[in-house]
């Protein structure tokens, strides 16, 4: 490539090196022994000192590098000096090396938002249920997630001693998505993915008027969607309130890079401008194919509680 990158490409060549980074501190939690638990709302609504260190760790390397971005993080944290060791300076080349899709080549720092979950899947990690977790790097303009950067902190690690921990994938809107081998449920099989830590009746109904073939209960909404970008699940049905903006931006530009679709219970597109209200009121609905068969499932019961902003 000749010439300057592209803003957008540095922006996501710099968020791959800092949401390793991020995967890195919340290994170095697990293995102190120490995770500093917090109730935020309640017991299924936690933090640990992972979620703090990553987010400081992402917020404060990315706004040093791109200081008139609008960067929004899950956790509420005072304002403090950030330690030099947390700041990640490193971008990945062959990012740089792609060519930026024409209709964000152009985009200037101050029109993008960033949505970070610095800890996808927290009550998972503190249950050891390790290849839950993930750190999720939203990236947005004019209200769409455009791209997206999910890095698996754990992946691998039920192999053992000696095999490589982590992965990162990564996908940019009209580029495509990397970092993993796409595939799709085989044969027409209904198989659903939903929380397993946050369900009640509204949930379970809508799951069941999918009429699925097998119902998978997993932690993580990029958990999930790393499901139905490599053929383990058809849909992933939420139909309740609780995922947040920064829960599906990076997932859903990910999923949408690759052909698939993310929207509310109704079909309707999630926005992601800064102003946006951060919860997902009318729950979550997310295929690789056939969203519309689902969309139709979903029961009038659903319909009428969960409302479209
Ligand atoms: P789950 O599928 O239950 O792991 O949820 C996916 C994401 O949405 C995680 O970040 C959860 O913390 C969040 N979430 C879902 N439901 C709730 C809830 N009722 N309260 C707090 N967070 C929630
Ligand atoms: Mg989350
Ligand atoms: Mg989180």
């Amino acid at each position: 490539m000749s010439g300057n990158p592209a803003v957008l490409m540095r922006l996501v060549a710099s968020a791959h090196s800092v949401a390793e980074k991020a995967g890195s501190i919340v290994r170095k939690v697990l293995h102190s022994g120490e995770l500093g638990i917090v109730e935020k709302t309640g017991a299924n609504d936690l933090q640990t000192l992972a979620d703090r260190m990553a987010q400081q760790s992402i917020c404060a390397s990315l706004s040093r590098r791109f200081p008139k971005i609008t960067i929004i993080g899950e956790e509420d944290l005072p304002a403090e000096e950030i330690k030099d060791d947390l700041i990640e300076n490193g971008h990945l080349e062959e990012i740089l090396q792609k060519t930026c899709p024409a209709e964000y080549s152009g985009l200037k720092e101050e029109e993008i938002v960033v949505w970070v979950d610095p800890l996808d899947g927290t009550k998972e990690y503190t249950e050891g249920l390790l290849d839950n977790v993930t750190v999720l790097i939203g990236i947005a303009y004019g209200g769409r997630a455009i791209a997206g950067i999910i890095n698996q902190p754990f992946y691998n690690y039920q192999l053992g001693a000696g095999a490589h921990l982590g992965r990162t994938m990564w996908g940019i809107l009209g580029l495509g998505a990397f970092g993993f081998q796409l595939q799709e449920v085989q044969g027409d099989r209904r198989i659903v993915t939903t929380t397993r830590s946050h369900s009640n009746k509204l949930v379970t109904d809508c799951v069941d008027a999918m009429e699925p073939h097998e119902v998978i209960r997993v932690g993580g909404a990029g958990n999930k969607i790393i499901q139905l970008v490599e053929g383990k699940a058809s849909a992933y049905v939420f139909a309740s309130p609780g995922c947040k903006k920064w829960d599906t931006c990076a997932p859903e530009a990910i999923l949408h890079a690759v052909g698939g679709k993310l929207t509310d219970m109704h079909g309707n597109a999630y926005c992601y401008n800064a102003d946006i209200k951060h919860m997902n009121s009318a729950g979550v609905l997310a295929t690789l194919r056939n969203h519309e068969y689902y969309v139709s499932r979903v029961p009038q019961s659903v319909l009428q509680a969960l409302k479209s902003d």
